[in-house]
């Protein structure tokens, strides 16, 4: 199936045809997990739930950057935001996230200054444009966009700009794919491996989890034929009881991934123990600013430690990272928590699961 436009990504007739297949090979009962926040707004959108056979459960995984953020990074966040003459830039699903004692929205109320901004390179222009101040970057994301600030940081040396620094909450995805393959509880019959992090690290970034935990890993697309087909890829792996590691997003993603963007990546920051949300800490999961750069690092520059701290009472969003619950099975879900008042970040991020539900259920 070699498809050239988008549009054929969205086609009924082959759409219709895949949804056939995946309920000729369906056997059995099998739990797929979809990585990628992207993943699960486009399974809800495009319906892909209801098409698919009873038996096959789709689970949403710790893909979506916000949704996986620590309880203590959110603290940081809002303590930034207390710090006299510091501007904090963050992108704006992270306004409303609840920390432990307020949100970025609510400081941001009370007078402090928090801007939104759509580009790490935008807080560059902001610190460029305020000399007189200090201007700290909430960095929360995944190899998709950690090449970008590195690149920021890079400029900013060029640009000699002395009062921007960053607050690594960066995470890398394969770590955590094999942290939930060891966590009791957790069953994961296949993997749908997130597409636009996979441009960057390449297919090959997964071959030692895959190697290790020999799970049925296929990285997919967003369309709505991408995603049927990884769901067919998968259901035949595991009906003919043979995991593979395959790339069924070609057309963006390749073994080596974007070397460039790797090694602009790998000059600027190093791999470094991580918190996630749910999960706890998982080694070498993170990416933290190598000693040479650590003037850009706002926790050692402004001495941000913030404890870690449970998450808000009563709150499901780390077992539902883990695949363990959906948000129905949440105590709060449409009831205390809702998408104006969120418990969790799961309720506020667009590629929140609980978000999702929400909206689509
Ligand atoms: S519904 Fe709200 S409280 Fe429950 S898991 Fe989701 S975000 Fe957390």
């Amino acid at each position: 199936m070699a498809l050239k436009y988008i549009e054929e990504y969205r086609d009924a007739t082959l759409a219709r045809d895949l949804i056939k297949k995946i309920h000729g090979v369906s056997k059995r009962k099998l739990r797929l997990m979809e990585v990628c926040g992207t993943h699960t707004m486009s399974i809800f959108k495009h319906g892909i739930r209801s098409v698919i056979p009873e038996g096959i459960t789709l689970l949403s995984g710790p893909g979506c950057p916000v949704c996986v953020t620590a309880q203590k990074d959110i603290d940081a966040f809002v303590e930034f935001a207390r710090v006299k003459n510091v501007i904090v830039t963050t992108f704006g699903d992270l306004m409303k996230v609840p920390g432990s004692s307020s949100t970025l929205a609510k400081e941001k109320a009370s007078g402090a200054d928090v801007r939104i901004v759509y580009s790490v390179f935008d807080a560059i222009n902001i610190a460029k444009d305020n000399i007189d101040k200090e201007v700290v970057f909430c960095a929360v994301g995944f190899e998709t966009t950690i090449p970008t600030i590195a690149a920021s940081i890079l400029m900013g040396i060029e640009a000699k700009i002395d009062n921007f620094s960053i607050y690594s909450a960066n995470k890398l995805t394969p770590p955590a794919l094999a942290a939930l393959m060891v966590t009791k509880g957790v069953e994961i019959d296949g993997f749908i491996l997130p597409g636009h992090v996979s441009v960057i690290t390449g297919t090959n970034a997964y071959r030692d989890t895959f190697e290790k935990y020999d799970v049925p890993s296929v990285i997919s697309g967003f369309e709505p034929i991408d995603i049927l087909k990884a769901i067919l890829l998968l259901i035949e792996q595991n009906e003919i009881g043979k995991p593979a590691l395959e790339n069924a997003y070609p057309r963006a993603v390749s073994d080596q991934g974007n070397v460039k963007a790797q090694q602009i990546m790998n000059q600027v920051f190093e791999v470094c123990n991580a918190f996630w949300r749910g999960i706890g800490e998982i080694p070498l999961s993170g990416m933290g600013l190598k000693k040479e750069y650590q003037v850009f690092d706002a926790a050692i520059k402004f001495g941000m430690d913030m404890p870690e701290v449970p998450e808000p009472k009563g709150c499901a969003c780390g077992e539902i990272l883990m695949g363990l619950k959906t948000p129905e099975q949440c105590a709060l879900y449409k009831k205390k928590c809702t998408p104006m008042t969120p418990v969790g970040p799961c309720m506020v991020s667009t590629e929140g699961s609980c978000a999702a539900f929400y909206r689509y259920s």
